[in-house]
């Protein structure tokens, strides 16, 4: 087994060179930022560890809400991330089990009841690719069939597209999937649990492109533009998204209010292509390095600007006055979630309350921080219901302050109490 992992994007670690010393028929890969651990390429995964002739990589996406019991039971004083601790578990149970030739399927049925929180795994020996989801399955994972008879493992349906796979079908919360030579057997080795995939992921974190619980996210978030128009119609004369993740319920929005849509900011395409720090006088430009106006779009009208969500208000605040520095005589802010107002601990970085805008301040109070005409956000009952997939299960944690799982033990108790 080669492990070749490195920081940065991954059009720059896997260059021509380095793709091409990547020879054999198994293979897992793993990008995302760090939510747990520090950005280090110690902690980049896949995570690895050798035991006795077997091979073990795991990639994760997800976080655990048990690191520090899970330290303490495996003997691990330097726990670097939560997906370190589950190569260094499973590789514990391998040694257990060396004398059987299905160490990592039978090592995985013992370790990991243990592990709480969010995982969606991928991992692999030198004979198998395993894919497993948490029992709640907060994060996405399916499954793809190559025209050539091999199998595809992937978070997002999306995936599946490029590399020219046809989806097969999600796998289940609780479900781990071992595929080898005979292909796909599927196992279940925890409690069945309510499901509860991240809402969020229809919101923001899934491609347009991709499909969960068997439903468009695109056109998920085209309708949570529709109905955010119906819950918080705004007098105006152009509907603005933020690209790109506001750019289907900016749509949304315009066809249900009869509002034109229109450009009034352009991404700015090679931002995000580099690792390197930026300078303070880049920093000073803020959301300017990511986001430029189009005056001529903007300049004498009433606009609606749309966007997915405001987590902690200081990029919503500069784009507000990027808008009217543009020449926007209104600007009317329309976000196609519901305040986001409890910390995540299952995958996304927000695990610090008192950064949250939401947390604090009413809707109005947040109007007034944020310099807009008017703030409107979708409901928790429209959102779920854009889905079209309102009862198939769901985390709502963030919005709704109901956590599916016990909570980490480092989680403050004062910070989480209801206001
Ligand atoms: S708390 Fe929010 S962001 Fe985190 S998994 Fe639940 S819905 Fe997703």
């Amino acid at each position: 087994m080669t492990v070749f992992k490195d920081m940065g994007l991954v059009a720059q670690v896997f260059d021509e060179s380095a793709l091409a010393g990547l020879d054999g028929h198994l293979g897992i890969g793993h990008t995302r930022y760090s939510t747990t651990g520090s950005t280090s390429w110690a902690n980049a995964q896949p995570a690895h560890r050798q035991v006795g002739n077997t091979s073990v990589a795991l990639g994760h996406n997800g976080n655990l809400t048990n690191t520090a019991e899970l330290a303490s039971q495996l003997g691990v004083s330097e726990a670097t991330t939560d997906s370190d601790l589950m190569a260094e578990g499973i590789a514990q149970a391998i040694d257990d089990e060396r004398s059987d030739a299905r160490g990592l399927e039978m090592a995985l049925m013992k370790v990991a009841p243990s592990w709480k929180g969010a995982f969606s795994l991928v991992l692999m020996d030198q004979g198998r690719i395993v894919g497993m989801r948490d029992p709640n399955g907060f994060r996405p994972l399916c499954l793809g069939k190559l025209a050539g008879g091999g199998w595809v493992i992937a978070s997002e349906s999306s995936a599946l597209d490029l590399v020219g796979a046809a989806y097969v079908r999600e796998v289940a919360a609780g479900e781990m999937v071992v595929v080898d030579a005979n292909g796909p057997r599927s196992y279940y080795p925890f409690e069945e649990v309510t499901p509860g995939l991240c809402l969020f992921e229809f919101v923001y974190f899934a491609r347009p492109d991709s499909h969960l619980y068997g439903r468009s996210i695109h056109a998920a978030r085209h309708e949570m533009g529709r109905i955010l128009s119906e819950e918080s119609p705004a007098d105006a004369d152009i509907i603005v998204p933020v690209p790109e993740s506001g750019i289907p319920a900016a749509q949304g929005f315009s066809a249900a209010s009869g509002i034109p849509y229109g450009d009034g900011l352009v991404k700015n395409r090679y931002v995000g292509r580099t690792f390197i720090e930026p300078t303070q006088g880049l920093r000073d430009q803020g959301i300017r390095l990511k986001l430029n106006p189009i005056p001529e779009n903007l300049a004498g009208k009433r606009v609606v600007l749309v966007d997915d969500s405001i987590v902690r208000g200081s990029t919503t605040k500069q784009l507000v006055a990027m808008v009217r520095e543009a020449g926007a005589s209104e600007v009317h802010l329309r976000i196609s979630a519901p305040p986001y107002r409890w910390p995540c601990f299952y995958g996304m970085d927000t695990s610090d309350r008192s950064t949250l805008i939401a947390a604090s301040k009413s809707v109005e109070e947040i109007r007034q921080h944020l310099d807009a005409d008017s703030l409107g956000y979708l409901s928790l009952e429209g959102l779920l219901g854009a889905t079209g997939v309102a009862d198939a299960g769901f985390c709502t944690a963030c919005l709704s302050g109901e956590y599916p799982t016990e909570l980490p033990a480092t989680a403050d108790k004062f910070q989480l109490e209801r206001r």
